[in-house]
């Protein structure tokens, strides 16, 4: 049990096969199949989406459409790429035309995400948007107010910043909504590298230094 977590499964994949067959909320009839995460579950860095969209379930992987891209521009953008972290939603089927995500849906299917949570142990959480951020942090907060700040949850600590969808709802990468999210990209990086624990030094074995003694010749010549 991690930060008050309860999980019934047994290992990471145990859950992921249990989602793949889930019917436990309406989302299960209209989805094509359940979207359950990429990346790397080895990292230190998890980011929480809202819900599958349109090629999300067709594809079975989440953010692969415009935000996905523009997520992975902001990964770059602080040396990273996806197997650097692992991106997942807190919803995993996609709402019917896109809709925001019901409350009893996010609640039934919140015991995977706290698997997820559970198993991988990230150090950094980045919530991206009003969803994730209000789920992670159990208030109904909003993101514009709380984004570019760190909290503590889950065992790990919370970065709230925007969907990248807002960004391209607003213009893109030349809009003030990217220069935020950007901006917060900085911070995950500052709080990663707290959290790289520092190399130990390496101690190098002083060679023993042998003098020559002089040349001392064949007593035979
Ligand atoms: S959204 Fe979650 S709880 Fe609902 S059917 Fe899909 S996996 Fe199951």
């Amino acid at each position: 049990m991690v930060g008050g977590l309860v999980v019934v499964w047994k290992t990471l994949d145990e859950a992921r096969i249990e989602a793949s067959g889930c019917t436990r909320c309406r989302l299960a009839e209209g989805r094509t199949q359940v979207v359950w995460l990429d990346g790397n579950p080895e990292s230190d860095l998890m980011f929480v989406g809202e819900a599958p969209g349109f090629n999300e379930d067709k594809l079975g992987k989440p953010f692969v459409g415009a935000a996905g891209k523009l997520l992975d521009q902001l990964l770059e953008s602080i040396g990273l790429d996806r197997s650097g972290c692992v991106i997942c939603n807190v919803i995993k089927c996609r709402p019917p035309a896109n809709r925001n995500p019901e409350a009893d849906e996010i609640a039934t299917c919140s015991p995977y995400l706290r698997a997820q949570i559970e198993f991988i142990k990230p150090k950094v959480i980045v919530t991206l948007g009003n969803f994730a951020t209000r789920f992670m942090l159990d208030r109904q907060l909003s993101i514009t107010r709380v984004r570019g700040q760190i909290f503590k949850a889950f065992g790990a600590k919370i970065i709230p910043t925007l969907h990248p969808a807002a960004a391209l709802h607003s213009g893109g990468v030349g809009s003030p909504q990217f220069a935020l999210i950007r901006s917060d990209f900085d911070l995950i990086k500052a709080e990663l590298a707290k959290d790289i624990p520092a190399p130990i030094p390496v101690r190098v074995p002083v060679p023993e230094v042998i003098t020559e003694s002089p040349l001392q010749q064949d007593p035979l010549f």
